[in-house]
């Protein structure tokens, strides 16, 4: 298979089939092929998830179809409105667990966003405002046990599958306002997306596919705690062309072991080794996310470790001003100690931004999406103690 087509394991649900795994099935129930892209229109591009609903297909097939799914794996049970125009959705499925997904508007004075994202949305006729990142989940919980995220300190319930991931979009869009699109996508709410390979990988083609959604590929971010197998997988899957982020955190093995035990089985040179074989189109960076921890990570000389790491890696540098979170002590630095981490790396000749809060009033803020419940308090006693020195 060529490398926008990557092999895929089977999918798990109806609603995460492809246009020719719609068309194999129903041509099992003696239907012409053409149905099976039908289906997957009504599903992807019409927003209509209830078979009775597909009106172009024949009554017989509608209630087949009724038989095998009606509607979609998850309900949206609260939405939570930002003054600042983000929207957090609280999504639960069948089972009853819950996650959460943000949609959040672009302002016009976003600092990082690519000129060539901007043009295309243009062309589009869409104006800053009327474009949307949604941000979703991928996991109940998450396994990678990172002290600073609520996510981590949870632990893992579940992982996601496919029809779940990629359902937030299609719910998402119940709560889009006035000419507000979903343009780009970032696997950045709660779970570790290449934990969970099979299913994310299916969520990124489904999520692209020109008969649906039709996301373009550069505009969907996977971050990754640093999952260095994985990685490589996602580089072979799909040549590179999916945005590709990537939480480094320290700039040493001992301080980013003691905050994000995956650092224990890949350390920081086999991840960077990694980046640099990441083959990336020309042009596009990788992007290298950068939680500041105060006392932690947040020393100007760790701005420098950080530039030589980085040293043959096409990257650009997200800040992160740490995100309180009720299972730790830890904290942001002040505006002064950022801003100066900041110019540091720039003056290195790096390019870097520091992440606006978004939706802070709303808990929608990176690493506190967090499944309610189930003793986070006995997670976090086992996770390592990591102190601001
Ligand atoms: N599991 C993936 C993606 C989810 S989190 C990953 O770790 O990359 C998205 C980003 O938010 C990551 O860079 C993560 O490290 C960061 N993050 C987690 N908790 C945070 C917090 N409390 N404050 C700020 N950033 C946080
Ligand atoms: Fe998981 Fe990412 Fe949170 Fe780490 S930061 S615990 S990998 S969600």
């Amino acid at each position: 298979m060529g490398l926008n087509t990557p092999m895929l394991a089977p999918p798990s649900h109806p609603l995460a089939r492809l246009p020719e795994e719609w068309a194999e099935t129903l041509a099992g129930w003696g239907e012409p092929a053409y149905r099976g892209k039908q289906v997957f229109e009504w599903i992807y591009k019409h927003g209509v998830f209830e078979p009775r609903r597909m009106s172009n297909l024949p009554k017989s097939l509608r209630e087949r179809l009724e038989a095998e799914f009606a509607g979609l794996p998850l309900d949206v049970s609260r939405c939570f409105p930002s003054r600042d125009g983000t929207r957090k959705l609280l999504v639960q499925m069948g089972d009853g667990a819950e996650v959460e997904t943000v949609l959040i508007p672009q302002l016009e004075r976003d600092p990082d966003i690519d000129p060539a994202d901007r043009a295309d949305d243009r062309a589009d006729g869409l104006v800053p405002g009327d474009v949307v990142t949604q941000c979703i989940s991928s996991q109940v919980g998450c396994a990678m046990g990172c002290v600073f995220c609520a996510s981590g300190v949870a632990g893992l319930k579940r992982h996601m599958t496919a029809a779940e991931i990629v359902s937030q979009v299609l719910v998402g869009k119940t709560y889009l306002e006035g000419g507000e699109h979903v343009r780009n996508i970032v696997l950045m709410g709660m779970g570790e997306p290449l934990h969970n390979y099979d299913e994310v990988a299916r969520t990124l083609v489904l999520l692209t596919h020109p008969l649906g959604l039709a996301l373009s590929k550069r505009r969907v971010t996977v971050s990754t705690s640093g999952l260095v197998k994985q990685i490589d997988r996602l580089a072979e899957d799909f040549g590179g062309q999916v945005q590709l982020a990537v939480s480094v955190h320290a700039v040493d093995d001992a301080r980013r072991s003691a905050i994000m035990p995956i650092n224990r089985k890949h350390a920081l040179d086999e991840l960077m080794a990694c980046l640099r074989r990441y083959p990336l189109p020309r042009r596009r960076r990788i992007t290298i996310e950068y939680t500041l921890i105060r006392g932690v990570n947040d020393r100007v000389d760790e701005a420098d470790q950080l530039a030589s790491l980085l040293d043959g890696v096409p990257a650009k540098v997200n800040l992160i001003p740490m995100n309180p979170i009720d299972a730790s002590e830890l904290g942001a630095p002040d505006d002064r100690a950022v801003q100066a981490f900041r110019e540091r790396l720039a003056a290195r000749g790096l390019a870097a931004f520091v992440r606006r809060q978004r939706g802070d009033d709303i808990d929608a803020a990176c690493g506190q999406l967090a499944f309610k419940g189930e003793g986070p308090r006995k997670r976090a006693r086992r996770s390592p103690q990591v102190t601001a020195s």
